[in-house]
């Protein structure tokens, strides 16, 4: 067979433990047997980043900037426990995708997979829900106060003509809590902007959440900038389309949530969408089966799994065991950027073979030979076996 050809580059970003041993298989056995693969390699395992002082997550982020589509392995962040068990490491290096993240901009979009083997928690749920959260600001950079005597907290705002504006927060008359908390509306333009493309990318329906009634000033910000966003760039594209965008308060986004049948994209500010981003995707069955891919505000792509390195398999992976991981959400991310790079370099066998390989990976689950976190997720009567992950993938193989 004559592999496909391939003309751009899509960046490789290679990491840590079980998702590495994944990421070579999937390499080897779905992907260089059918495709002429082109990548640019970046080795961001957690020695590779202490070898080069993380210049190489830089470098990567940077490639990916250049060529416009990556595909990330996860990686491992350090904390106290891993400087332990690396005593070689020189630092306790940043989280790569914050890296990643702080030099390509944009917004992370997670996508469940859906399958009819696969049951969500609500039974409504059809189509899958995609939620967008921004990034940037609010209490993720907060000034985060606790006092133990009765005080009065002033903020006081100097804008940079000299002018200064003074705001009595509270007095209180005993123990209490203060929090001071900014956006931008730069990094908010950039957010609309992104959201905007991947519903239309996606063609999918786009609705923006916040609390506009109770914060208007802040929320208010959000609001405007994702509606002048709409009017300026999107209306007439979404009308063709057939698809809509909305703006709704975030409880009642929350409560249609529940009662909808999905199949829209839910842009939400940033700890909106921590919270619902992990509930959607527990809901939906199993963390491997949700991908996560940025998008910046000029249309480049980093495609990934939602889930970390599955350290406890890896562990049992190095003592001689077949652990049952699932293969599912990181086989997506290659298909995501595959299928990527085939659009934009106008090549239909490439994405034909994105397809391909996604109903493949789907076509071995549903005949049952499943990881063992669809476990509790399958629909109840399905007959199954727990395999591990280098039958499933062989399994897969077989199929293409
Ligand atoms: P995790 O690797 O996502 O694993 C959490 C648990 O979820 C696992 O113990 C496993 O449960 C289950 N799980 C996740 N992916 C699975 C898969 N593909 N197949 C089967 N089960 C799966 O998260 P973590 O344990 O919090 O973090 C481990 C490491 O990953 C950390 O060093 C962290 O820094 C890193 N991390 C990286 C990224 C990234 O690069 N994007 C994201 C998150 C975390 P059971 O143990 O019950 O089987
Ligand atoms: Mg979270």
């Amino acid at each position: 067979m004559e592999k496909i050809k391939m003309t751009v580059p899509i960046v490789e970003m290679d990491g840590d433990e079980m998702t590495r041993v994944m990421w070579k298989m999937i390499k080897d056995k779905l992907i260089l047997p059918f495709v002429d693969l082109k990548t640019e390699y970046y080795d961001l395992g957690l020695l590779s980043r202490n070898d080069t002082d993380d210049q190489i997550t830089i470098d990567a982020a940077n490639a990916a900037l250049k060529y416009g589509v990556a595909v990330k392995c996860a990686t491992i962040t350090p904390n106290r426990q891993r400087m332990e068990e690396y005593p070689q490491l020189k630092k306790m290096w940043r989280s790569p995708n914050g890296t990643i993240r702080s030099i390509m901009g944009g917004t992370v979009f997670r996508e469940p997979i859906l399958a009819p083997f696969l049951q969500p928690a609500v039974r409504k749920w059809t189509k899958p829900i995609t939620i967008a959260r921004h990034a940037y600001g609010d209490i993720y950079s907060a000034v985060d106060l606790a006092t133990e005597e009765a005080a009065e907290c002033r903020l006081v705002l100097a804008s940079d003509r000299g002018t200064e504006r003074e705001y009595l927060v509270k007095k209180t008359d005993g123990p209490s809590v203060f929090l001071a908390q900014h956006n931008t509306r730069s990094s908010i333009e950039n957010f609309a902007k992104a959201c905007f493309m991947y519903a239309w990318d996606t063609k999918q329906s786009l609705k923006f959440a916040a609390k506009d009634t109770i914060i208007k000033e802040y929320d208010g910000m959000f609001v405007d900038v994702f509606e002048k966003e709409y009017e300026k760039n999107w209306k007439a594209r979404f009308e063709r389309e057939g698809i809509k965008y909305g703006y709704t308060l975030i409880d009642s986004a929350a409560a249609a949530l529940m009662t909808s049948d999905g199949g829209y994209v839910l842009a939400l500010k940033n700890y909106d969408g921590d919270v619902l981003s992990d509930l959607v995707s527990a809901a939906f069955g199993s963390i491997a089966m949700m991908t996560s891919v940025l998008v910046n505000p000029e249309g480049k792509y980093e495609f990934e799994a939602a889930h970390g390195t599955v350290t406890d398999h890896y562990y049992r992976y190095q003592k001689g065991e077949k652990p049952a991981t699932n293969p599912t959400a990181t086989i997506f991310a290659w298909t995501g950027a595959l299928r990527k790079r085939g659009e934009m370099d106008v090549n239909h066998e490439l994405m034909a073979f994105a397809d391909r390989l996604e109903r493949a990976t789907l076509d071995v689950l549903s005949e049952g030979y499943v990881s063992e976190d669809l476990v509790p997720a399958l629909v109840p009567g399905f007959e199954f076996r727990v395999t591990s992950v280098e039958d499933i993938i062989d399994k897969i193989a077989g199929k293409l």
